[in-house]
C-alpha cells in the first residue's frame, strides 16, 4: 500500500467496476459469482496512491436506473434522516445508489460511481452529498462493464468538494488501454484555454466571484419540478451574486430533446454491449429444459439470457436492437444523433471557453457568454421506495442531467440546502469540456 497521499482514505468501489479481490456481480443474476482476474486502471491507481478499498456497493443492474431499485441484492435506502417522524424509506438515487448511501451514511470516506446519464449527479443530490461526473474521457473506462460507451464515465462521490478533487486528480490520466482516453496534449490545451478565457477574469479566489459570470439556463426549471427544491437554490444565488457572480440567463433549446435522445442512444448501445453474456462466453450459464434444440445457438443463449437479466436491463436490450434495427434505424437512432449534435451545440454557444473537441464555431449574434451553468440537479427530492416503480417517472428523474451527458460535460452536484420536506436539494455546476478545474472550484463556494 505505502504512504500515498489517499493512505487512510477509505474508498468503496461501484459493483460494476472490476476488482479483482473482490466480485464484480453488476447487480445482476447474470454475474452473481464473477470475480474478475483483473482490477479497472482506476482501482489500481487507488492502490497505487495508498487508499484502502473496504468493499463494493450496490446499484442498478449494469448502471440501468434512477432509483436503485432493479438490483438482485435488493434497492438502496437513503440514509438521509429528515425532521419528520412519520417519513417512510426513501430511495438513495440510482444508478450508483449504494456508493452514495455508504458516503452519506458515513461507512466510506469517498465512492467511485458511474455516471452514463446522471447516476453519480442524481444519488448524490438525494443523499446531500457531491458528486462529481467528469468530462468524458478524462478517467479511464478500462476494467468498468460498459452500459453506453459513448456516455459512460467514472465518477466520485464524497461528503466534501475537497475530497471529490484529491480523488479525480488521483484519476485523472490517460490511459493506453482506455482507447477513448484522451491524451495529455488535447487535455492541457483544454486548461490552457480556461486559463486564458475565464481564469484571466477570476482568479479562482473562493471569497469574491467578481469577474465569473453564471449562466442560469431557463428550460432547468420545469413544471413538473418539486416547488420547494427552488427556496435553497434562490437563496444560493443569492449568496452567488452577493460575493460578485454575475447571474446571466441563458437559454438551452433542445434540452426538452435530451431526454429521448438518451434513452435511444443508450439503449441501443447497450443492446450491443450487453450481448456477450450469453452464458457461454460470458455469464451465468442456465441449462435449457429437456427437449429444446440444443443445436441452435440463439437458443441455448436465450436460456441464460431471459433467466440472467432483470426486467430493466431485458427491456432496454429489446428497445436498443429495435432502434438499430434496418426499420427503425433512420427515425430512431440517426434522429436522436441528430438531437445529440443539437444539444452540443446549445453549450457551445453559451460558454466563454471553446470546446476543444468541437468543430462548431458560435455564432458572433448569439447569447450572452458565460464560464459556468448552474441548474438544480433533479427535479425533486428523493422519492419515497414504496412509490416508486418502472413507470415512466423513473425517466423524467434524469430531465436535468443527461444533457451534460450527451455533450460529455463535466458536472458537479452539490449540496444545496433541504425542500420542505427536509431531504436534500442538489445544484448542480457545468461547464465546457475539460474544464473540470473550474467546476470543482465554483462547487468549493457553492458548497
Ligand atoms: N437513469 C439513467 C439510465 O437508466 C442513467 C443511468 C446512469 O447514469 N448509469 O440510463
Amino acid at each position: 500500500m505505502g504512504g500515498g497521499h489517499l493512505s487512510g482514505t477509505k474508498v468503496a468501489i461501484k459493483d460494476n467496476i472490476c476488482t479483482k479481490d473482490m466480485p464484480t456481480t453488476c447487480s445482476s443474476e447474470m454475474l452473481r459469482n464473477f470475480t474478475p482476474p483483473f482490477d479497472a486502471t482506476v482501482v489500481t491507481l487507488l492502490h497505487n496512491s495508498g487508499a484502502q478499498i473496504i468493499g463494493k456497493t450496490n446499484c442498478d443492474e449494469f448502471g440501468m436506473g434512477s432509483l436503485n431499485i432493479h438490483s438482485i441484492h435488493g434497492p438502496v435506502v437513503n440514509p438521509w434522516k429528515s425532521f419528520s417522524p412519520d417519513d417512510r424509506p426513501r430511495s438513495a438515487g440510482g444508478s450508483s445508489g449504494g456508493s452514495a448511501a455508504a458516503v452519506a451514511a458515513g461507512l466510506c470516506d469517498v465512492s467511485l460511481g458511474t455516471d452514463t446519464g446522471g447516476s453519480v449527479r442524481l444519488p448524490a443530490s438525494y443523499c446531500g452529498i457531491v458528486g462529481l461526473k467528469p468530462s468524458y474521457g478524462l478517467l479511464s473506462r478500462w476494467g468498468v462493464v460498459s452500459y453506453s460507451d459513448s456516455l459512460d464515465c467514472v465518477g466520485v462521490l464524497a461528503r466534501t468538494v475537497d475530497d471529490v478533487q484529491k480523488v479525480f486528480m488521483t484519476l485523472n490520466h490517460h490511459d493506453l488501454k482506455d482507447p477513448t482516453s484522451l491524451p495529455s496534449s488535447v487535455r492541457a490545451k483544454a486548461s490552457n484555454m480556461l486559463s486564458v478565457q475565464t481564469f484571466s477574469r477570476w482568479d479562482g479566489d473562493s471569497s469574491s466571484l467578481s469577474g465569473l459570470r453564471i449562466g442560469i439556463p431557463q428550460e432547468y426549471f420545469p413544471t413538473e419540478m418539486q416547488p420547494s427544491v427552488l427556496h435553497p437554490i434562490r437563496s444560493l444565488l443569492k449568496e452567488l451574486r452577493g460575493l460578485g457572480a454575475t447571474l446571466v440567463p441563458v437559454s438551452l433549446p433542445s434540452t426538452s430533446y435530451a431526454l429521448s435522445a438518451y434513452y435511444v442512444i443508450a439503449s441501443a448501445e447497450a443492446s450491443s454491449n450487453l450481448a456477450r453474456f450469453t452464458g457461454v462466453e460470458y455469464g451465468t450459464y442456465v441449462d435449457p429444459p429437456p427437449g429444446a434444440d440444443r443445436t441452435k445457438a440463439a437458443h441455448v443463449y436465450a436460456y441464460s439470457r431471459s433467466k440472467g437479466f432483470g426486467r430493466e436491463a431485458r427491456k432496454r436490450i429489446l428497445l436498443g436492437t429495435y432502434a438499430l434495427s434496418a426499420d427503425a434505424f433512420d427515425n430512431y437512432f440517426l434522429q436522436a444523433q441528430r438531437i445529440r449534435k443539437l444539444v452540443k451545440c446549445d453549450f457551445d454557444d453559451i460558454f466563454a471557453v471553446p470546446n476543444v473537441l468541437s468543430s462548431f464555431q458560435s455564432q458572433a449574434t448569439s447569447q450572452p457568454k458565460v464560464d459556468v451553468l448552474i441548474h438544480p440537479s433533479a427535479i425533486r427530492t428523493a422519492p419515497p421506495l414504496e412509490l416508486v416503480s418502472d413507470s415512466l417517472d423513473a425517466y423524467v428523474q434524469d430531465a436535468l442531467t443527461v444533457p451534460a451527458s450527451l455533450a460529455g460535460l463535466p458536472a458537479l452536484s452539490v449540496p444545496a440546502g433541504t425542500a420542505d420536506d427536509g431531504w436534500p436539494v442538489g445544484m448542480s455546476v457545468v461547464g465546457q469540456w475539460g474544464c473540470d478545474d473550474l467546476v470543482i472550484r465554483v462547487g468549493e463556494v457553492v458548497h
